[in-house]
């Protein structure tokens, strides 16, 4: 009589929910966004990846990635779905989502499919992306509503053909008007960002004085 072997666990397929940023600082409406994706497409851990140096924030200040590493890493300490890598920190040189997808599939192997999660913001940036065209074909994008923004999906299709309804998924995400850039302001002006951030990012950006 046969028996199933059971297959080895990294040959398991997984699915991989890739949460980018620059979180400065990382606040609930990147938690609230990135567990709805995970239970929505069924994703078995999102990765929380801050980003070092992204080429479309060059031009502004942005705090320090020990900062911005720490508090990533408190805000997803109590959901154990969450999981949090400083690749992108610890590259030199600009952040490119596409050398962070090519070191994720080459670190999780080819049986893993990566879901980028990205917000109606970015998403209608897309094609100004570098290699957009190569980093939409190899992986999956999971485009999420955010209040404010009108999604032009037919812009998308227009640029990226038909890998855009192939690899571009949307999904409506609970609508948190919230903005690291509101929360930066808040601090500055000393207005409170309690119910913004987890009670433990709260506590260290006043600790560390953060964006006073
Ligand atoms: P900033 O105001 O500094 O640009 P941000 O709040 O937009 O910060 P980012 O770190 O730039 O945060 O965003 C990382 C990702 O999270 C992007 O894909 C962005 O679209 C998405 N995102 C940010 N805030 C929200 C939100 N409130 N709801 C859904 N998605 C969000
Ligand atoms: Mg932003």
């Amino acid at each position: 009589m046969s028996s199933l072997v059971p297959s080895p666990w990294f040959l398991v397929p997984k699915k991989i929910g890739i949460m980018g940023g620059t979180f400065d600082p990382i606040h609930l409406g990147h938690l609230a966004t990135a567990e709805a994706v995970r239970e929505f497409f069924a994703l078995d851990e999102i990765l929380f990846i801050p980003a070092a140096r992204p080429p479309h924030k060059l031009g502004r200040h942005v705090t320090d990635e020990r900062h911005r590493l720490t508090m990533t890493l408190l805000a997803t300490r109590s959901n154990k779905f969450f999981r949090v890598s400083d690749m992108e920190l610890k590259r030199t040189g600009l952040s490119y989502t596409l050398d962070t997808m090519n070191e994720l599939h080459k670190a999780f192997g080819s049986s893993t499919e990566l879901f980028f999660i990205i917000g109606a913001d970015s998403l209608a940036d897309l094609s100004k992306w570098h290699a957009a065209r190569e980093l939409v074909a190899k992986c999956h994008f999971i485009a999420t509503t955010r209040q404010g923004v009108d999604l032009d999906f037919s812009a998308v299709e227009n640029f990226f053909g038909s890998a855009a309804s192939e690899h571009i998924h949307r999904v409506t995400t609970p609508g948190l008007e919230i903005s690291s850039t509101d929360i930066r302001e808040r601090v500055r002006l000393g207005r409170s960002i309690k119910y913004l951030v987890p009670e433990a990012v709260e506590e260290y950006i006043f600790n560390e004085r953060l964006y006073l």
